[in-house]
C-alpha cells in the first residue's frame, strides 16, 4: 500500500480504537502514525526512510524490503524493546500501527514474509499497490475518518 493509504489506515485505526485507551490519546496517536509508516524504512525511496537519515540509508542497505521489518520477528523485538522502555500508550500506538501496516501490505500481491528471515514464504493479496482498488479503499478511510471527527 502507498504512504497515504497506510497513514489514514492508522488514523482510522486510532479513531476505531481510541476508546478503549480513554488517558494518554495523544501519545497512542502519535504512536500510530508512526507505526503505521514505520516499516518501510527499509525501501529507500520512503519517506519514512529519507527522514531516517543516515539511518534509512543503512537500513536500506542491509535489509531487504518487506523483509525483516515487515516480519513478526521484528513485530516481536520491538513490542519487548517497548516493554523495556516503558511507554505504555506510545509502545501500543507504535504496535497497533506496526500491525495495521503489515497487515495492509499483506493484502497486496507482492505481499509479505511474516517469518523472515526463518522462512522466506509470503502472504499475498489480491491488491495491487496504487490500483484502483487501494484508491476506493482509501476513499473509504477518508469517510470513515471525516465521519468520526464530526
Ligand atoms: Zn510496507
Amino acid at each position: 500500500m502507498l504512504f497515504h493509504t497506510h497513514i489514514l489506515a492508522g488514523i482510522a485505526f486510532f479513531f476505531f480504537l481510541s476508546n478503549f485507551f480513554p488517558a494518554a490519546k495523544l501519545w497512542l496517536f502519535l504512536g500510530i502514525l508512526l507505526g503505521s509508516i514505520l516499516p518501510d524504512i527499509d525501501e529507500q525511496h520512503s519517506k519514512v526512510n529519507r527522514w531516517a537519515g543516515m539511518v534509512g540509508i543503512l537500513i536500506a542497505f542491509f535489509a531487504k524490503h518487506r523483509g525483516f521489518f515487515h516480519s513478526l520477528p521484528c513485530f516481536l523485538g520491538l513490542t519487548f524493546l517497548l516493554q523495556v522502555l516503558g511507554q505504555p500508550a506510545l509502545g501500543w500506538g507504535l504496535l497497533l500501527g506496526y500491525a495495521s501496516h503489515i497487515i495492509l501490505d499483506g493484502l497486496t500481491r507482492q505481499g509479505i514474509a511474516p517469518f523472515w528471515p526463518f522462512s522466506s514464504w509470503k502472504v499475498r493479496g489480491p491488491f495491487r499497490v496504487g490500483s484502483f482498488a487501494e484508491q476506493l479503499f482509501f476513499l473509504a478511510l477518508v469517510i470513515f475518518v471525516v465521519v468520526e471527527v464530526l
